[in-house]
């Protein structure tokens, strides 16, 4: 263990902020919901895979890489996925279609994450690899009085739970009153859902002992998290919009199958990325995909490297809303620039521990808002360091700073940044981005300063940083470029 301050997060299931006392620190076990993979992942759908990497982050450096385990699914049966493939692939069998739109949509997943600076899980299960241990799960649900079959459906019956509603603090009645579920009429209770159902013939479906069925969304997380990380474990995560129905009902079905008191003891959810104080989201039509915003100029007329839309999300604590902005893109951008500029001040590569403070504001609920703000805080002090430089003892100044820079390095690092890595292009690509460096100053020399520019702001939008100075010794215009990361 390392002397972190105690580790505290607020806790859904409490509505506290508590001591994270692990059930067994030589295996941290946590479950986050991932992706449905029909589409490319939206910048809001980043935020969940960004926090709760931070967490994997901050917990791997307390208790040890080795000790901490990571499961976030993917889920690859769901009626939109169906939609899409019959949609897309009119001419293929359907679980050919399906399995085209699937594989795509991972594939797009996992570079876009990996852009964004995520470690990858422990494990990645996909729903349809854990069809049987669904079934179980359903079993032992009829079997034990906490579900029955009714029109084609096997349901949860959340009337046979007596503390159903726990996380979301909605008590049955409270829904029933409200009656915003539809009552059908094979159910007992308004809000019993859905465990399995059955398939037709142009549905994706599996043998299961009440026919050929696919299941419902929330069974594919009890399923899936008791196969990885047992009937209880220790942090369970996801969005704000997943607390009610889907986790709730993921508790009800864990519980009652298991017989356990809790599923997870620490439920974590994070806040909505915003535009214009609206959730982003494929519904309401105002949203950016995670590949437009790093690989095209829909954002602003340029694109933007995935550090820095790490960087704008870990601005913000993780459960306030996040309102998604041009101008929080460049601050970040800024932001990064600056740490950047501070690394290179680093002579030699320097082991240095992670920043005191920085690790104060993570272990208290994830403050990475502050931990972000202090790195902030050691990049100006190297470079004031830097500006007193043959003032007081030179020596000490160096080596003061030396270990500010490496500090920072460390710290960032535990953040997911990495300040010293260059970014590595293509011979090919690098030969033309040096010809239109080249042809730019040309048009600048002969004073046709709109082309120039023009030449500029493309590089920029792909993401191609120009530096101008003057050459020391003949003082003609010399430009250089750099990726931006
Ligand atoms: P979905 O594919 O819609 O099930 O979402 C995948 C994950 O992204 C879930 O954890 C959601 O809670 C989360 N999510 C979706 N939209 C947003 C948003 N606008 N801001 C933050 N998280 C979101
Ligand atoms: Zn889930």
């Amino acid at each position: 263990m390392d002397a972190t301050p105690e580790l505290k997060l607020y806790n859904t299931l409490t509505r506290e902020k508590s001591v994270f006392s692990p059930i067994d620190p030589n295996n941290v076990r946590m479950y986050v919901c991932g992706p449905t993979v029909y589409d490319f992942a939206h910048i809001g759908n980043a935020r969940p895979a960004i926090v709760f990497d931070m967490l994997f982050r901050l917990l791997r450096h307390v208790y040890g890489e080795d000790h901490v385990t990571y499961a976030r699914n993917i889920t690859d049966v769901d009626d939109k996925i169906n939609a899409r493939a019959l949609r897309d692939h009119p001419g293929l069998p359907l679980n050919e279609a399906i399995r085209a739109v699937t594989e795509k949509t991972e594939m797009q997943y996992h570079a876009d994450v990996a852009e964004l600076g995520c470690l990858e899980p422990s494990f990645e299960p996909r729903a349809t690899d854990n069809i049987v241990e669904m079934t179980e799960i359903i079993e032992k649900l009829i079997g034990n009085g906490h579900a029955y079959v009714a029109s084609g459906e096997v349901l949860f019956d959340t009337k046979s739970m007596a503390d159903y509603g726990q996380l979301s603090k909605r008590p049955l009645d409270e829904q029933q009153a409200g009656a915003r579920i539809a009552v059908d009429a094979h159910k007992k209770n308004p809000g019993d859902f859905v465990l399995w159902k059955l398939s037709s013939h142009n549905e994706p479906g599996w043998e299961s002992p009440w026919g050929r069925g696919r299941p419902g969304w929330h069974i594919e997380c009890s399923a899936m998290s008791k196969r990885y990380l047992g009937d209880v474990f220790d942090i369970h995560g996801g969005g704000l919009d997943l607390i009610f129905p889907h986790h709730e009902n993921e508790i009800a079905q864990s519980r009652c199958a298991h017989g356990t008191e809790v599923m997870a003891n620490v439920w974590m959810h994070n806040g909505f990325l915003q535009v214009e104080g609206r959730k982003m989201s494929k519904s309401e039509g105002n949203f950016v995909t995670i590949h437009e915003l790093l690989h095209t100029d829909i954002f602003g007329g340029r694109s933007w490297p995935g550090q820095v839309l790490r960087l704008a999300m870990l601005m913000t604590h993780y459960r306030e809303p996040i309102d998604f902005t041009w101008n929080k893109l460049v601050e970040a951008s800024n932001t990064l620039s600056k740490w950047r500029r501070a690394a290179e001040l680093l002579s030699t590569p320097t082991e240095a521990p992670v920043d005191v403070q920085v690790l104060k504001a993570l272990a208290n609920d994830l403050s990475t808002q502050q931990a972000v703000q202090r790195l902030s805080t050691i990049a100006s002090s190297a470079f004031a360091s830097f500006h007193e430089r043959g003032t007081i003892s030179e020596q000490k100044i160096e080596e003061e700073q030396q270990t500010l820079v490496a500090t920072l390095v460390a710290s960032a690092k535990l953040l997911g940044f990495s300040l010293l890595e260059k970014t590595e292009i293509d011979e090919a690509v690098a030969a033309e981005i040096d010809a239109r460096v080249k042809a730019r100053l040309e048009l600048l020399n002969a004073g046709n300063f709109a082309e120039a520019d023009k030449i500029r702001d493309t590089l920029a939008a792909e993401g191609i940083q120009l530096k101008d100075g003057k050459d020391a010794e003949t003082g003609e215009r010399v430009t250089t470029w750099e990726v931006e990361r």
